[in-house]
C-alpha cells in the first residue's frame, strides 16, 4: 500500500482523450478503453525505469513484491522494440540484449510501482539441448513461484499468428495458472484484413486456454500504435497495488 499523496500524483484524472478515443482499435476484440486507464498508464510508463537483476538461476530471483509483468515471445518477434516503445527509453532492452543477459530473466523496476521482466526470446533453432533445458527449469520455477507476477504478454508477430514454437510456453503457462495476454506485433507488416483474420484466429485459438486472456493487444513499435492501450491494461494492475481508498479506480485490471 502507497501514502494517499503518492497515489493521487499517479492517478489525477486528466482527460486527454474522449471516451473511446482513438484507442479501441488497439485491443481485439474491439472495444473502449477507459480514458482515466490510458492516462495512468501514460504517467506510469513516462516514470524511471531501472535495471535490478539479470538472472539465471531461481536462488537469485530479486525480492518479490511489486505487481510484476514479463515479456515472453520467440526471438526476433519485436520484444526489445515494444518494450523500449513502452517505456520509452533504449536503454531498457539494450540492457537484456547485452552477451550474457540474452538466456537471463532481467527484471526492471518501474518507479517502485511494477516490476518489469524481459524473458529470454526462444525458438533458436541453434541452442544447446542442454542450455534449453536449464532455462525452461529456471522459467518453469519462476512461473510457478513467483506470487508477485500478474501477468505475462506473451509477444506473437502479427504476420504469423501463434506458432508451434510458441506451444511448449503456452502449456507451462496453463500448467502454471499465470494469467497471460497475448500481445501481437509489427501489426504494421499486416493488411487490415489480414490482421483481422490472425486477430480472429488467435482469439478463437485462445478460448481452449484456461489462463488465457480473452482479449489481445495489436501492436507496432515502429507505429507507436497499441502502445497506450498496452500501458493502460499494464498500468491498472499498478494501480490496483495502491491504496483502494484514495482513488476512484477507473475500472479493475482486465
Ligand atoms: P526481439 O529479438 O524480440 O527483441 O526483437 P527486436 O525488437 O530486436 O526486433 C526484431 C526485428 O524486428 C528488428 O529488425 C526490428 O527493427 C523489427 N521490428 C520490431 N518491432 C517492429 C515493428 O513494430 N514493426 C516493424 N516493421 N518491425 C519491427
Amino acid at each position: 500500500m502507497r501514502p494517499m499523496a503518492e497515489c493521487a500524483a499517479l492517478f489525477r484524472p486528466t482527460r486527454l482523450s474522449a471516451p473511446g478515443g482513438g484507442e479501441d482499435r488497439e485491443i481485439f476484440p474491439h472495444r473502449a478503453i477507459d480514458p482515466d486507464l490510458v492516462e495512468v498508464g501514460r504517467r506510469l510508463f513516462a516514470r524511471e525505469t531501472r535495471f535490478v537483476a539479470g538472472v539465471a538461476e531461481a536462488s537469485m530471483l530479486p525480492p518479490d513484491g511489486l505487481p510484476e509483468i514479463a515479456f515472453a515471445g520467440r526471438s526476433n518477434v519485436g520484444k526489445s522494440s515494444l518494450l523500449n516503445a513502452l517505456t520509452g527509453r533504449r536503454g531498457l532492452a539494450r540492457t537484456s540484449k547485452t552477451p550474457g543477459r540474452t538466456r537471463q530473466l532481467n527484471f526492471f523496476d518501474l518507479d517502485a510501482r511494477l516490476m518489469l521482466v524481459d524473458l529470454p526470446g526462444y525458438g533458436y533453432a541453434e541452442a544447446p539441448k542442454s542450455e534449453v533445458r536449464r532455462w525452461t527449469a529456471l522459467l518453469r520455477r519462476y512461473l510457478q513461484t513467483r506470487a508477485g507476477l500478474r501477468r505475462v504478454c506473451l509477444l506473437v508477430d502479427a504476420r504469423h499468428g501463434i506458432k508451434d514454437t510458441d506451444s511448449p510456453l503456452i502449456d507451462m503457462l496453463d500448467q502454471s495458472g499465470v494469467s497471460y495476454q497475448i500481445v501481437l506485433t509489427k501489426t504494421d507488416k499486416v493488411g487490415a484484413g489480414q490482421l483481422a483474420m490472425i486477430a480472429e484466429r488467435t482469439v478463437a485459438e485462445l478460448a481452449r486456454h484456461p489462463a488465457a486472456h480473452p482479449e489481445i493487444h495489436l501492436t507496432s513499435a515502429l507505429e507507436r500504435r497499441g502502445v497506450a492501450a498496452l500501458r493502460a491494461t499494464l498500468g491498472s494492475f499498478a494501480l490496483a497495488a495502491m491504496a483502494p481508498s484514495t482513488v476512484a479506480a477507473p475500472s479493475r485490471p482486465r
